[in-house]
């Protein structure tokens, strides 16, 4: 008999404490949240003026580690998406503008200068410094965000932690996820499993239909 309880749930982080599981499908559901479950990057930036002391590539880098507040419900990853189109839809990108200029001795750009086209996907925080401009320097650019994996990229990860460890009774494990601030870490679990399972689903069929 499986039991699950709830150790800790702070939003941002969850301790589940696990029983009757196997450590090695404990940790499948461990490795699903790093790797599997998706999550919001920007992925292309499209530089429209850079007169800052960082190269684009620099900038562009920087952008795609911002972590972004993520809609799985609304939102397609876009090789599952129904456009079809290499530049994406409403469905499965969203677009961020910045447009900065240095105006005083120095002008730190942050997270909180991004304007996104949706007001439900914007940087988790706004406080990430992203680059300074002295007086009359300029950034202007335009930054699209997707969902993507883990397992393509560590900016893609939805959680900073996910750790399994022995509990303390015998036969227990804690399962203990860090969300990057995308959607509820518990959340994170539940997306984990359920991407786990049709995985499993997807090999019961091909092992059903093997010659
Ligand atoms: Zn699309």
């Amino acid at each position: 008999m499986i039991k699950v309880k709830v150790l800790e749930d702070t939003g941002n982080s969850v301790t589940l404490q696990l029983e009757g599981i196997d450590r090695s499908y404990a940790n499948a559901v461990r490795r699903f949240c790093i790797s599997e479950v998706p999550s919001m990057a920007i992925d292309d930036v499209v530089i429209l003026e850079n007169s800052s002391v960082l190269y684009d590539e620099i900038l562009a880098h920087r952008l795609g580690m911002v972590p972004i507040k993520t809609d799985l419900e609304r939102y397609n990853l876009p090789e599952e998406c129904d456009c079809g189109n290499p530049l994406g839809c409403h469905k499965c990108r969203v677009l961020f503008v910045l447009d900065a200029k240095g105006k005083e001795k120095v002008t730190v750009v942050t997270s909180g200068d991004l304007v996104s086209e949706d007001r439900e996907v914007r940087p988790v925080s706004e406080t990430i410094p992203l680059v300074k401009l002295a007086f009359g320097q300029s950034v202007k650019l335009e930054a699209y965000a997707r969902l993507g994996r883990g397992k393509e990229h560590a900016k893609w990860q939805p959680c900073t932690v996910a750790a399994l460890t022995d509990g303390k009774t015998e036969g227990t494990f804690n399962l203990m996820v860090e969300s990057a601030g995308g959607f509820p870490a518990r959340q994170v679990v539940l997306k984990a499993i359920e991407l786990l399972e049709k995985k499993l689903n997807e090999i019961q069929v091909a092992v059903g239909a093997a010659k």
